[in-house]
């Protein structure tokens, strides 16, 4: 999987590779879908969500810059598989998730794997982890119509935040706020198409 869709599409940042090598995706989707956990396209995990591509959960974290021991807030905890590689790199990370099965089934997951430093909320994640900012990454794994405010008040300085936005909620452009010396700013890093980020700051 790493050498065929991440390595081979120019990811080279090794910690990320690493953690990709490590992190034992089958365990973090359906038994039945099992055979499919490392091919090259999202899956299922039910309640109309899913598992992203491999090769995008790479690269949104490629492009978090990530460095061990950063506080590191993800919204859309789902199976758990962001999370489990933010946590692989080294980084403290705090994860909401809205649907309570899937948040169940994800801490299930971390405790049988043992990263006791994946911190769990059920809630909706538009609105952040007011109590543990601020963050030095944040990462949405669910497009909104906008950036949640509560979420750049969230960021520290310096900070990066990445997310998926649109107003067409078919797909989305993967954006990347820096925030450095008291300024904001935006880059666009391409198209991506996740599911719908639902909740107060969201659709
Ligand atoms: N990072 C996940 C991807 C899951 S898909 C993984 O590695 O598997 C996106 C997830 O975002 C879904 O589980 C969905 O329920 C969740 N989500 C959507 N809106 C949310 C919100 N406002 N707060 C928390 N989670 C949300």
């Amino acid at each position: 999987m790493v050498r065929e869709q991440i390595d081979s599409r120019g990811i080279s940042d090794e910690e990320v590779l690493r953690a990709m090598r490590k992190v034992p995706r089958h365990l973090f989707v359906d038994e039945a879908l099992q055979n499919q956990a490392y091919a090259d396209h999202p899956l299922p995990i039910g309640h109309g969500q899913t598992i992203s591509q491999p090769y995008v959960v790479a690269m949104m974290t490629a492009i978090l810059k990530v460095k061990p021991g950063m506080k590191v807030l993800e919204i859309g905890t789902g199976s758990g598989y962001q999370a489990a590689i933010l946590a692989e790199i080294g980084a403290d990370v705090y994860t909401v998730e809205r649907i309570k099965p899937l948040y169940q089934m994800a801490r299930q997951r971390f405790t049988q794997l043992k990263y006791f430093r994946i911190k769990t909320k059920l809630d909706d994640g538009t609105l952040g982890w007011p109590e543990q900012a601020p963050f030095e990454r944040i990462l949405v794994t669910a497009g909104g119509p906008d950036v949640p405010a509560p979420l750049l008040e969230q960021l520290s300085d310096p900070g990066i935040l990445v997310i998926p936005v649109g107003e067409d909620r078919r797909y989305q452009q993967l954006l990347r706020l820096t925030r450095e010396g008291g300024q904001v700013s935006r880059e666009n890093m391409g198209s991506v198409a996740f599911v719908d980020l639902v909740g107060k700051f969201g659709w």
